[in-house]
């Protein structure tokens, strides 16, 4: 829960503290009246992005058509006729639903006049980031924020993250909770937010791996520089029917698993170009509960991306596989179909 005093925080500093990628346009637009927003990503549920581009519209009506909101569980091929009608100016959307919308652009299916692409939420490769560049023709910046705290960081014009550490603390700790030195990577990290009052976070455990650095950046910039380990998560390609390759982004996958099924704690694997087998940790009848929940979603969102005959087997009391440095995907490919993943994930 956020109060309006937090979320115009949050606004002000994406809008004074985000990268001038259009210098000359933002000079004689700074507050981007004149452009088309569209934002992909998860649009409903209690995500901090959606709630905040609502938040706009209803406050700023003249807004409201110029700002639309697309979900990224559409088919490919109806957020491309979405878009294409929108014609945004500016995009919002995560790194990985970025790339495989560069795709369609480069495909010819996508035409958009867009002119900046605002990205977050992951992490993003030099390589990924040159593929959607080059794809569109304009600029991609990015920027991290979570939904207890939606503008943590964003990048200066030398490319490194700085924290909004006036506003928002980050604390890299170890298992146990205690600091670790500056410029290493914790276990997990804490995180105090100064700007909401109506339910403070004080030293709450975010999940993510950050490194704070105690070097000045060249920039000139006083905020302190962090790096943000990416999300390991694999994008999915599996084959139609007809044997053409669909690609499933991690993102809708969970988004699928939690909000529709309820189910936080699972492993999803690709076992195939047709098949899905899914791990969910819960035992007994409330696991098998979450299993039949989870394969019911599942299935129905398969169907909609025109993946009808796709298998979805799956155990419960299993949490799968863990990989040698710890970490524990979510989202794993067939290994021998891991082609882009590299691109997208750090
Ligand atoms: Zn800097």
């Amino acid at each position: 829960m956020q109060d309006a005093q937090a979320l115009a925080i949050y606004d002000a500093l994406e809008g004074l503290r985000r990268p001038v990628l259009q210098p000359l346009r933002r000079f004689i637009d700074p507050w981007v009246a004149s452009e088309r927003l569209a934002f992909v990503g998860a649009t409903t549920g209690h995500f901090a992005s959606t709630a905040s581009i609502r938040r706009l519209c209803r406050i700023s009506p003249w807004m409201s058509s110029s700002v639309c909101s697309l979900s990224f569980l559409l088919p490919m091929h109806e957020l491309v006729a979405a878009l294409n009608r929108h014609a945004p100016t500016l995009l919002a959307t995560y790194p990985s639903a970025a790339l495989l919308l560069a795709e369609e652009a480069m495909a010819g299916r996508l035409r958009i006049p867009v002119r900046e692409i605002w990205t977050g939420g992951e992490s993003l490769t030099p390589a990924a980031r040159a593929v959607i560049a080059s794809a569109f023709g304009c600029s991609v910046s990015l920027s991290y924020g979570a939904s207890e705290f939606l503008a943590l960081a964003s990048e200066c014009e030398l490319g490194r993250m700085h924290l909004n550490s006036d506003w928002a603390l980050l604390e890299p700790v170890d298992e146990r909770h205690r600091p670790v030195p500056a410029g290493e990577v914790g276990y997990t990290t804490l995180l105090t937010n100064l700007a909401n009052r109506v339910q403070p976070l004080i030293r709450y455990d975010i999940g993510d791996r950050v490194s704070v650095s105690d070097e000045p950046c060249a920039c000139g910039s006083g905020l302190p520089v962090i790096e943000v380990e990416g999300r390991v998560d694999d994008l999915l390609m599996l084959d139609d029917a007809n044997g053409h390759s669909v690609s499933l982004l991690p993102l809708a996958l969970t988004t699928v698993l939690e909000d529709d099924a309820g189910v936080f704690d699972f492993q999803l694997q690709q076992r195939g170009q047709r098949a899905l087998w899914l791990c969910v940790a819960a035992e007994g009848s409330t696991g098998e509960d979450a299993l039949h929940r989870a394969q019911t979603a599942l299935r129905r969102f398969l169907r909609a991306q025109g993946l009808p005959g796709v298998t979805v087997g799956g155990r419960c009391g299993d949490r799968g596989l863990t990989a040698r440095s710890g970490k524990r995907q979510r989202v794993l490919a067939d290994p021998h179909r891991r082609r882009r993943n590299v691109a997208v994930t750090a």
